[in-house]
């Protein structure tokens, strides 16, 4: 299942050393390696799935994946310290999907930025 020379694979599998906050049984969440914000965590799935546009709509495994990804990211921006409450904090998801998109791993990825503006240009 773990792609070689991918890197998220690697890091995935501990063969690559990566800052983790979160881990369960499908998902690893390490921070950006070049933060654009002062906070900003990839949220990443063990399995390799290269881009969003591979995931099926209809997938009841895909739609999972996706739906406990982006669910993620209230708890984990509030642990962090940059929950939105009380019209207050805040962050931001953002999943890069192609050149076009501006992806530049291809192993499917959710980032989670935060922090005081302004925050670093995303390619
Ligand atoms: P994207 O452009 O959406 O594909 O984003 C890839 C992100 O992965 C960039 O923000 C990189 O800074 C980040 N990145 C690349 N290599 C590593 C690494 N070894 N550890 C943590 N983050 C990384
Ligand atoms: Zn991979």
């Amino acid at each position: 299942m773990s792609h070689e020379n991918c890197i998220f694979c690697k890091i995935a599998a501990g063969q690559i050393p990566g800052k983790r906050v979160f881990e369960d049984d499908q998902l690893i969440v390490i921070h950006d390696i070049n933060p654009a914000a002062k906070l900003h965590l990839l949220v990443i799935p063990k399995r390799h799935i290269e881009t969003l546009a591979d995931c099926l709509p209809e997938n009841p495994a895909d739609q999972a994946l996706l739906g406990r990804m982006l669910a993620l990211a209230p708890n984990l921006a509030r642990e962090q310290g940059h929950g939105y409450a009380d019209g207050a904090g805040g962050f931001r998801v953002v999943i890069n999907t192609g050149p076009d998109g501006g992806q530049e791993v291809y192993h499917l990825h959710m980032h989670v930025l935060a922090g005081p503006r302004p925050w670093k240009r995303m390619g």
